[in-house]
């Protein structure tokens, strides 16, 4: 045979190979659009789910049997720890300073200031599925969530449980959940669910320490008082904490184990209410057919880096859960490696409902879905993920393979962190590799430019900026970490 022949016929087998695997990936694909629950437990780090860690042992049950039902991303990231910052992107595709929703502007409760909404030129997932035909509702707990920033788009009903006198809590949106699903459990249309569970977050109740729990639920038997977390200006629970960032005043290992224990008092807590729910829904017929999204939109860190509470882009508030359950539990058990950050949930949920013609264009998330199918690896590279500060808004962090880079655009300092062999990011190894760092910085400065540039496109504007400026190319240059 002619060589031409040959290389006709090879491309041809190449051809059919590409096409069978498309092929076994579309017959997994549901025909009919799956009813969809996005579960978010806020301020619930990676390394407090028993199924990433094994340093927890039976806190999480209810999360790690459904976790066996499920696909388990076990290199998540949340763009940023703060509330509306993160759920923001989850909905949009896009990173915070894309969508715009971060910083000082923002105000959970509305006032004469003019406030930060999402464009309309940005699309929701509940916006574009209720295009889709889907019956959307949300409960959500906390204020940061509410619909006036845009969160409540596409909607039919999105509705705040207030928090209660107590912390039992997510069995209230539990009812809720449980009330509507009863209601469209037998509707033609496909229903989207979002529920968004709180307890676990740290409380500002004065009469309590800042994680409040019951003692059912708090992993040691502890006995103190709240006023344990009180000082003397009458600072107490989550201002407590506040102040303390602050101040930076000294704190004993002892009282922050407590409050470790009192916080994962509050995950034990949440994950028996999430059983609850589990169970319902297997006994109500809609679990195995459903496709659930548990996540979160940060963790919590305990001084591990100086702080307490969630506003840094290191592991401890940035790592996140992430964890997909397919409709017909289809690849139970797989878990994911590739680096993903929660700007990826939007449109995986669309490429997994076998609507990816509906991504929006431009957005900054990746379809992950043919990863969760598993049968074709071309479309999960790695992927660079940025992170960051909640509040040093100038503060970055770039994941990219094992690597962690951390750079401040104000202060010029820089962190990199080998996280294969350091998860705790506590050896800053950015002077001892100056080649991985000058190009992790090129990567970083790459990824925010883009972000600029995405945010004024997003804004009808074209005044793309540069990041580092020329002065601090100069600086960099004589530190040689630019060329
Ligand atoms: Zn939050």
């Amino acid at each position: 045979m002619k060589k031409s022949g040959q290389s006709k016929l090879i491309i041809l087998g190449v051809a059919l190979i590409i096409l069978a695997g498309l092929l076994v990936v579309r017959s997994n694909r549901p025909k009919k659009l799956p009813n969809i629950i996005f579960i978010s437990l806020d301020t619930l780090r990676r390394d407090a789910v028993d199924v990433y860690s094994t340093s927890v042992a039976n806190n999480t049950k209810n999360i790690d049997n459904f976790a066996k039902d499920s696909i388990v991303f076990d290199r998540a990231y949340a763009p940023m720890p703060f509330t509306p910052s993160s759920h923001m992107s989850m909905f949009t595709g896009v990173y915070p300073s894309v969508h715009g929703l971060l910083g000082k502007g923002l105000k959970s409760r509305s006032g004469s200031q003019k406030e930060t909404i999402l464009p309309a030129s940005i699309k929701t997932l509940p916006e574009i599925l209720n295009k889709l035909g889907y019956e959307c509702t949300g409960f959500f707990s906390s204020n940061w969530l509410k619909a006036g920033f845009g969160f409540g788009r596409g909607f039919r009903e999105y509705i705040r449980v207030h928090r209660g006198a107590d912390h039992f809590f997510a069995g209230e949106i539990n009812k809720k959940a449980i009330a509507i699903l009863t209601k469209y459990k037998n509707s033609e249309k496909p229903f989207f669910l979002f529920l968004h569970y709180y307890d676990i977050h740290s409380d500002f109740n004065s009469d309590a320490p800042p994680y409040t729990t019951s003692k059912d639920f708090q992993i040691n038997n502890y006995t103190q008082a709240s006023k344990e977390f009180c000082d003397n200006d009458k600072k107490c629970a989550t201002y407590f904490l506040l102040k303390a960032n602050k101040t930076g005043e000294p704190i004993g290992s002892q009282k922050i184990n407590l409050l470790h224990d009192l916080y994962l008092g509050g995950v034990k807590y949440t994950d028996q209410q999430l059983g609850l729910l589990f169970n319902k829904l297997k006994k109500m017929g809609i679990y195995r057919n459903s496709l659930i999204i548990l996540t979160s939109d940060h963790g919590e860190e305990f001084r591990e880096h100086g702080l307490f509470l969630h506003s840094q882009v290191y592991n401890q508030t940035c790592a996140v859960p992430l964890i997909f359950k397919l409709p017909k539990n289809v690849n139970a058990g797989m878990r994911i490696d590739n680096l993903i950050c929660n700007i990826s949930i939007m449109p995986s949920i669309l490429g997994l409902i076998g609507r990816s013609q509906f991504i929006p264009r431009g957005i900054q998330g990746r379809d992950m879905s043919y990863a969760m199918y598993g049968k074709l690896n071309h479309d999960v590279k790695e992927g660079a993920v940025l992170l960051q500060d909640k509040i040093k808004l100038s503060k970055y962090a770039l994941c990219y393979e094992q690597y962690k880079f951390i750079f401040d655009y104000k202060s010029k300092q820089m962190e990199l962190y080998n996280l294969q062999k350091d998860s705790k990011e506590s050896n800053n190894i950015a002077t001892v590799k100056p080649m991985v760092s000058k190009r992790m910085l090129k990567m970083l400065d790459e990824k925010v430019a883009a972000c600029r540039r995405k945010y004024n496109s997003m804004r009808g504007r074209d005044d793309a900026a540069n990041v580092l400026t020329a002065k601090d190319k100069m600086r960099l240059k004589s530190l040689g970490y630019m060329h």
